[in-house]
């Protein structure tokens, strides 16, 4: 291997937990092939921890400290890699680290959904890079091909399954017929959710990734604020069996897409459950594993695919990212930054055109299929499917609608509610990947 003349890169990075123990080991490990892949020594200078009692395996001592702010400041510090979670400290951290002139690798979806601009402002101003690769779908590359890759084409739609806890949770529910709290309580034992399961069930995590995922595919600011967000909490088992008898299952999505709404152009960022037909790319993704579908004027479509989650697999990302930062470095410059210039407007999820999957209890007596359906039509929302099952008490009416506004079809479903031969809606999902 030819030995390179160039000054060392110097790295702190900032929380050696589940990714920040294994983008250690990885600069341990691997220090002669990212010395030859970026033209320069990677050196490991500083590791921040929040408790220096713990044990850290094989980490020589003398680069632990528990002074974050004291290290990304440091003169022999070029990139500081941040995997400490949550908003704050790491907010002030990375933007301290950027001043200072460092270039900075986050896996921290829940900051770069909010703080995106002011960090990106940061970055540019000092001319350094800000990667965050880790911060959607773990392993899985999704930011570099679309900031970089598909930079010459028009992203139309980003949409995927990119929690993997709540497509775990689904995929059980699927094949077991167990219930949600039972896989949920599962999923914690097996480490597959946390302890407080809030963030990913409700969809929260999922929203991040979407206003991520859609500032960047359409050169927008988007914030996690701006991105509608429904939950798996309300799913039950019987939502998956109904789903099946319409060829089709169920999953937490997160989808982007540029839409027409009163003649402008703009953004519709959302996550929710949604059914969609066995045949289509995103059904087959079960487990842990998340996958995004991208689709570009040109390119057509693209499917990304992978694990979203884990120590190792995430710092691979972050590796590369660290990688890509160290380069630039050695060589002088940066990559691209944050590009906003399209600053299109966010779209309410009325605007969006929707199917919806309505399953309903109701009277058994003559006629309330009419009464139901005249409900649709009086919104102009087509009905594509009807099922009726059970008798008596358990009599249960399932409608499958055309696509229409979101705003119909809620408005629809509320009238339904105060029917007198509609006992309860039981459940009310939309339809995705379909053209009808
Ligand atoms: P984690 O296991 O909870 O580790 C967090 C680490 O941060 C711990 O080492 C903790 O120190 C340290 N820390 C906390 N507060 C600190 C402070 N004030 N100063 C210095 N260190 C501090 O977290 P993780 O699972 O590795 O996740 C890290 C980041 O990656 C998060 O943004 C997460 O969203 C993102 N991410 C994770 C995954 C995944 O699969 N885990 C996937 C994609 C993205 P102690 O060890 O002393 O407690």
């Amino acid at each position: 291997m030819a030995a390179t003349s160039r000054r060392p890169i110097g790295v702190a990075v900032l929380g050696m937990g589940n990714v920040g123990t294994e983008v250690v080991r990885n600069l341990n490990d691997k220090a002669a092939d990212l010395q030859a892949r970026v033209g320069a020594p990677v050196e490991l200078r500083g590791v921040a921890v929040r408790d220096l009692a713990r044990p850290r395996g094989a980490v020589d001592s003398a680069v632990l400290t528990d002074d974050a702010e004291a290290l990304v400041v440091r003169d022999d510090i070029d990139v500081v890699v941040e995997l400490i979670g949550g908003i704050e400290p790491p907010r002030t951290l990375i933007r301290t680290a950027l001043q200072a002139g460092k270039s900075v690798i986050t896996a921290n979806k829940a900051l770069m959904a909010v703080h995106s601009g002011e960090l990106s402002e940061a970055a540019a101003a000092s001319n350094v890079d800000l990667y965050f690769e880790a911060a959607v779908a773990g392993a899985i590359p999704v930011i570099r091909p679309l900031t970089q890759s598909l930079a010459g084409d028009s992203v139309n739609r980003v949409a995927g399954i990119v929690n993997g806890t709540t497509n775990y949770i689904l995929s059980e529910m699927d094949e077991t017929g167990a219930a949600y709290e039972d896989v949920l309580a599962e999923a914690v034992r097996l480490g597959y959710a946390e302890a407080d399961p809030t963030a990913d069930v409700e969809g929260h995590d999922a929203a991040a990734k979407a206003a991520i995922l859609a500032s960047i595919a359409f050169h927008s600011r988007v914030t996690a604020n701006d991105v509608y967000c429904e939950g798996i909490s309300a799913i039950t088992a019987d939502d998956l069996v109904a789903a099946k008898k319409f060829d089709c299952t169920v999953k937490l999505l997160s989808i982007c897409e540029r839409i027409e709404a009163d003649g402008v152009e703009k953004i519709s960022a959302r996550v929710y459950p949604a059914l969609i037909p066995f045949e289509h790319p995103l059904a087959t993704v079960n487990g842990a594993f998340n996958a995004v579908v991208v689709e570009a004027e040109d390119a057509g479509r693209l499917m990304f695919y992978g694990q979203g989650a884990g120590g190792a697999p995430t710092a691979s990302a972050v590796l590369g990212d660290l990688v890509m930062a160290a380069r630039n470095r050695v060589n002088g410059g940066r990559g691209p930054l944050e590009s906003t210039y399209a600053s299109l407007p966010i779209a309410p999820i009325d605007d969006v055109q929707t199917r919806y999957y309505v399953s309903m209890n109701v009277a058994d007596k003559a006629g309330v299929l009419e009464q139901v359906a005249a409900e649709f039509a009086k919104r102009s929302v087509s009905i594509a499917a009807v099922r009726q099952e059970g008798a008596g008490e358990s009599a249960r009416l399932i409608v499958v609608t055309h696509r229409a506004s979101d705003r119909d079809q809620s408005e629809t479903v509320a009238a339904i509610e105060k029917m007198d031969s509609v006992i309860k809606v039981s459940s009310v999902l939309r339809l995705e990947g379909t053209n009808d």
